[in-house]
């Protein structure tokens, strides 16, 4: 309750910056780093531009490349609390391939990221709360490609083509998508690699596909309190954003072009709505992309929005790290 109070003060949308440590080759190729982490438990990053100009940029808080997977998921913990208090909540990693967007959303088996851990505290309070509420947790998982909805749990997931639907005033929904009813994580983690297997059915190299395709897990949950009968519905989306590098005008050609086309439209469209939102600019125009139209619900209003801007630290990415940090600061 107390956090909410804040969140309201300081608005809905809180922006992180995180910054992966240099890969083995960049530090054997010697490549320096253009960051300035000095300043990062205040939130700021600075950046240098051209030899001795330095740009600071401000966050809610910056990750510098030691922080690790606990530390990032002490920020996202407190939206799971929200959730299970009825509130919608969408969490995003934005950011160039390769900076980490799925380490921080998916990360491995043995170092999860923000997506198994927000669900594993979602049952943990779930559980803490069980004699107050009844909880119903299930999850969807879909890919946006080429502005085409893609349901990874379905048993065939090329065959339907899905669209997005109003019921009602603030409840989009995406009429025949699977909704899994999970009980316990061990079912969520199931759930989960089906949907990273079924990513992978269709294209021959999956790490170019999913750096082009938005990744959204949805987690509906259903509560009801005990005590008074009240019923809630919240929805928390999970985003591994397609990567947001420009590509170069020489690779750019059919198929690519479509694709690379598709992605400037679906994430300039979400930078449209975000700051829209922090300038609260009446129109909010989330019906230009697949993207928004699905987060719909979960961005604005009383919602709560996170997004993990994910860069490099290394000199040869530094036009995209500058892209990304000007993105974040349009939205905060
Ligand atoms: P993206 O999804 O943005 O394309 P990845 O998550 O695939 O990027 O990360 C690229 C590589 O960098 C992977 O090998 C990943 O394990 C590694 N990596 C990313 N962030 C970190 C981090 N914070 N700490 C350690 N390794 C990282
Ligand atoms: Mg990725």
């Amino acid at each position: 309750k107390l956090h909410n109070l804040i969140q309201e003060a300081k608005g809905n949308i809180r922006v992180f910056c995180r910054c992966r440590p240099l890969r083995k080759d960049e530090l054997s190729a010697g490549h320096a780093t253009v960051l300035d982490f000095d300043a990062a438990k205040e939130g700021e990053l600075g950046i240098l531009i051209g030899g001795s100009t330095k740009k600071i940029f401000k966050f809610d808080r910056v990750y510098t490349p030691k922080d690790n997977q606990v530390d990032v998921f002490s920020d996202a913990s407190p939206m799971v609390v929200s959730v299970l208090d009825g509130y919608n909540v969408c969490i995003f990693a934005y950011g160039q391939t390769g900076t980490g967007k799925t380490f921080t959303m998916e990360g491995s088996e043995d170092n999860r990221g923000v997506n198994y851990r927000t669900l594993e505290q979602l049952f943990k309070i779930a559980e803490e709360r069980r004699e107050t509420f009844v909880y119903d947790i299930s999850v969807s998982v879909l890919e946006v490609y080429n502005e085409q909805i893609r349901d990874l749990l379905a048993s065939s997931p090329t065959s339907k083509k899905l669209e997005i639907r109003q019921a009602s005033e603030g409840v989009h929904h995406v009429p025949g998508i699977v909704e899994a009813e999970v009980e316990n994580i061990t079912e969520v983690w199931s759930v989960l690699q089906a949907g990273s297997n079924a990513r992978a059915i269709g294209s021959n190299n999956v790490n170019e596909h999913s750096s082009r395709s938005h990744c959204m897990l949805c987690i509906m949950v259903r509560a009801k309190n005990l005590m008074n009968g009240e019923c809630t519905k919240s929805k928390l989306w999970l985003v591994d954003l397609a990567g947001s590098e420009r590509l170069a005008k020489t690779e750019v050609q059919g198929d690519r072009l479509k694709e690379a086309q598709n992605i400037n439209r679906s994430l300039s469209a979400l930078g449209d709505v975000i700051s829209a939102l922090a300038t609260k600019n009446n129109h909010i125009p989330y019906r230009n992309s697949k993207l928004t139209h699905l987060l719909q619900d979960s961005l604005g209003g009383d919602s709560k929005t996170m997004m993990f801007v994910q860069i490099s630290p290394s000199e040869k990415d530094v036009s995209e790290t500058l892209s990304s940090l000007n993105f974040a600061t349009r939205v905060r």
